[in-house]
């Protein structure tokens, strides 16, 4: 099979018997569900974007047997695949102003292929076969995965074997001749029940004791005993109400759910890691540098619709040939584009793993993050202070279409005379929902906590940040001699 048409993935995740729970119910239809869709919709613009002739190039790759496949299902081969990966995100970060949720399987993807590959290497195990095989049936059926990786984690002081509860981090309990059962649960699942698969990583480096803790594999959504609880969002209701102008963004958005494995059975050829304790470090580290390069695409691209929202607010205020108004905009483009010119940095500067798949630059890929823990917020507040205070004041679009309100709202928050009332409600209530409704926790919170806290990456920058050489240096320069 090839690429899926956005249509047919809608159709395909539709016939996955998931078991979704929000607000205390079963969600018996989540592809139907109002709360949930305009998630579902940002994953189908992952392979809607395939389709069309202009973005192949960006979206798509042919690999060496003839065969495409979506970019989202990639290897990176070399730096040029590390770049495109960065220009895809921005692109559907772009066109969806949401999070888009594919991006943790693809990063899962590229960090298990090298990390089993060393596994096998030092132990003589299969897990690099095993993970071969899963990658192959998720390229030819076009798949998308969720990469799971975040534990609940409990008491934070405490290793995973030393918690007052063994299940906080997720763990095997049974060992079986055809696999494994596994208890536990990960929080902050983004996009997982729009995905066919989910992929399990340990959530940190492990020691000898938390060998069991030491666990990798893939399952699909359907598996018994694996349930969702969906995390909800500010403003998330109204969704319910059916105001197409009040949810700022009515076609797109982002998802994210508590998982539990309430004693799930993982057969033998679906493990990709297994009480090589040593290697669970590796994992974390390479996946998060991945996705931390993929914060220097798709928070990037959600900006540009930001920044574009607050340049059009500018407009219809009539404050666009304002000066300080135009400096705000150059200084949120600024931030902006150097979020992207570390994606685009850490990819340059890969280097080729020795499995042969390219891994980025570690220390540029956690500069990447930090700043992304910063900048959305920057642009953020200058987005607020440039639309004005009635992006939080403005009625509702109910009030808005009443026959005796609606002329009164029409005559006093009209801006320029040449748009309407209407298109300045609407491109206010964008930039609330960037700014403090749904799409926030994607654009703000996500940019903070997701793909590891800001002291993850200070951990890794001091790390990798080579202060030695640099002390030598200045000696040098300095005609220092010990
Ligand atoms: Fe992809 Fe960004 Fe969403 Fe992570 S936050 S899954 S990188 S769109
Ligand atoms: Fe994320």
């Amino acid at each position: 099979m090839g690429l899926m048409t956005g249509e047919q993935y809608i159709e395909s995740i539709r016939n996955i018997k998931m078991e979704v729970y929000m607000f205390g119910k079963k969600i018996e239809s989540p592809v139907d569900d109002p709360i949930l869709r305009p998630a579902l919709n940002s994953v189908r613009m992952t392979y809607d974007l395939a389709q069309m002739p202009e973005y192949e190039d960006i979206m798509t790759v042919t690999l060496e047997d003839g065969s495409k496949i979506n970019r989202f299902s990639n290897i990176h081969r070399n730096t040029e695949d590390l770049i495109k990966k960065v220009k895809m995100q921005r692109l559907c970060g772009q066109k969806t102003a949401a999070c888009f949720q594919r991006c943790v399987g693809m990063d899962a993807f590229n960090a298990l292929y090298s990390t089993t590959y060393e596994i096998d290497k030092k132990y003589g195990t299969n897990y690099y076969e095993n993970f071969k095989k899963f990658l192959k049936y998720v390229q030819d059926k076009d798949l998308t995965v969720d990469g799971a990786m975040t534990d609940p984690k409990g008491d934070r002081s405490l290793a995973p074997h030393m918690q007052a509860d063994p299940d906080l981090f997720l763990h095997v309990v049974e060992r079986r001749p055809d696999g494994v059962v596994i208890r536990g649960a990960k929080a902050h699942q983004t996009g997982i029940l729009n995905s066919h698969e989910v992929i399990v990583m340990p959530t940190q480096s492990m020691g000898p004791d938390d060998k069991d803790y030491a666990i990798s594999f893939a399952v699909p959504l359907d598996t018994p005993g694996l349930f969702m609880i969906i995390g909800r969002q500010s403003c998330d209701t109204r969704k319910l109400e059916g105001s197409k102008m009040d949810v700022g963004n009515q076609e797109f958005g982002g998802v994210e759910a508590l998982v539990i494995f309430d004693n799930v059975f993982v057969p033998n050829d679906r493990i990709f890691l297994n009480g090589e304790f040593e290697f669970a470090g590796v994992l974390v580290e390479r996946f998060a540098g991945y996705h931390r390069q993929s914060y220097g695409g798709c928070k990037v691209g959600v900006g540009d619709v930001l920044i574009g929202a607050a340049a059009v607010a500018a407009d219809y205020n009539g404050a666009a040939k304002a000066s300080h108004i135009k400096d705000k905009l150059i200084e949120m483009i600024h931030l902006n584009e150097t979020l992207y010119a570390c994606g685009i940095a850490c990819s340059a500067e890969g280097r080729p793993t020795e499995s042969g798949a390219y891994l980025i630059d570690l220390l540029l890929a956690n500069v990447c993050k930090q700043n992304v823990t910063r900048f959305p917020y920057e642009i953020v507040r200058l987005a607020e202070d440039i639309a004005g205070g009635l992006m939080v004041t403005a009625p509702s679009e109910k009030d808005f279409r009443d026959p005796k309100l609606g002329p009164y709202i029409e005559k006093y928050l009209r801006g320029v005379d040449s748009t309407t009332t209407e298109n300045r409600l609407k491109i206010l209530r964008l930039i609330e929902n960037l700014s403090l409704g749904t799409a926030a926790v994607g654009y703000r919170t996500e940019s903070m906590h997701g793909a590891g806290s800001p002291q993850a990456q200070r951990i890794m920058i001091s790390r990798q940040g080579n202060l030695a050489q640099k002390k030598e240096l200045a000696k040098k320069i300095a005609h220092i001699e010990e």
